[in-house]
């Protein structure tokens, strides 16, 4: 008999979750807000709601489930399951799989883990990453998030803490981050960052057909062909995001660089100028082995998926 898996994406406004097979395919799909706002306990039971209803309109039982993942968007410890920072969420030392477990009833194994992580371990099983075994993934979203598979193995670092590649500064004494530094990559490279180069823009030339709009991430990449204060908001915007990548692709040589996240929708207007960066300033180009740069194929069902995949041997 096939195994069944439940995988949940826990993100900021909606939590995602999935039935899975041993093959990484979707059986069931349920999505709910997550109501951050209203506490720990109430997202909690908002995960069980969301799993017991996905088993029950699947006609199954929790005892029919062989293990269940969630991705959580911070520093997880992945031995005691206990959530140890999630910065949007305000968790700190919440010990989520335990208490799942009692909630639920659940008498198999409950794995949490980085929804980064987890995104890559989906794109790496049964996505776009499937045939590397060396890769970086970088989500480009409101932040950004990252992770490492160096020859097939995960890069977590100690306590789960490590592999933040959005806190690398990329420009010293750079914009003020979040977590307390100035210039580090995500406020470059993130969503956010391109609304706010195509805001400078349009301040700097009110002529600009962005003016009045409401410019969102995808906007600059919208008028680059037809408007000047459009297509100097990308260009910087991709001079930053090569510089990051180009420095990981130092660090790590991968064999592929996944992007995903919103921006990573404009696929080849990223991916053209990228490769133009990499052929110009990565390492030994040419000459030692050559770094892919691909859009992720699971878009937003990589989280859930790895999730489960975490359990799924392929
Ligand atoms: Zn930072």
């Amino acid at each position: 008999m096939e195994k069944l898996y439940i995988g949940i994406d826990l993100g900021g406004t909606y939590i995602k979750g999935g039935i899975i097979d041993d093959k990484g395919k979707i059986k069931a799909f349920k999505e709910v807000p997550s109501e951050r706002q209203s506490g720990a306990e109430k997202v909690t039971n908002n995960i069980i709601d969301l799993v017991n209803g996905l088993v029950l309109e699947s006609g199954l039982t929790i005892k029919d489930i062989c293990g269940l993942g969630v991705g959580v968007p911070g520093i997880v410890n992945q031995e005691t399951g206990t959530v140890i920072f999630a910065t949007n969420l305000k968790w700190e030392n919440y010990p989520l799989a335990r208490i799942l477990k009692e909630k639920l009833n659940f008498d198999k194994e409950i794995k949490i883990g980085n929804d980064a992580n987890l995104a890559l371990i989906g794109e790496y099983k049964f996505g776009a990453g499937k045939n590397y075994k060396d890769l970086v993934f970088i989500t480009l979203g409101t932040g950004v998030g990252g992770g490492v598979i160096s020859d097939g193995k995960l890069i977590t670092g100690n306590g789960g803490a490590g592999a933040e590649l959005g806190h690398s500064v990329i420009v010293a004494g750079g914009r003020k981050c979040n977590c307390g530094r100035k210039g580090c990559f995500e406020r470059y490279a993130s969503a956010n960052a391109l609304i706010s180069y195509a805001v400078e823009e349009v301040r700097k030339n009110p002529a600009s057909l962005m003016n009045g709009l409401r410019i969102t991430g995808k906007t600059p990449f919208e008028y680059y062909e037809k408007d000047e204060s459009a297509k100097k908001a990308v260009d910087k915007y991709i001079y930053y995001l090569a510089l990051g990548l180009i420095n990981y692709a130092n660090i790590f040589r991968p064999q592929i660089i996944l992007l995903g996240g919103g921006i990573s929708k404009e696929g080849e207007k990223l991916i053209k100028p990228l490769e133009e960066f990499m052929k110009n300033e990565l390492f030994a180009y040419g000459k030692a082995p050559d770094v892919e740069i691909k859009i992720s194929s699971l878009k937003n069902d990589a989280g859930f998926i790895g999730a489960a995949a975490q359990f799924i041997e392929n």
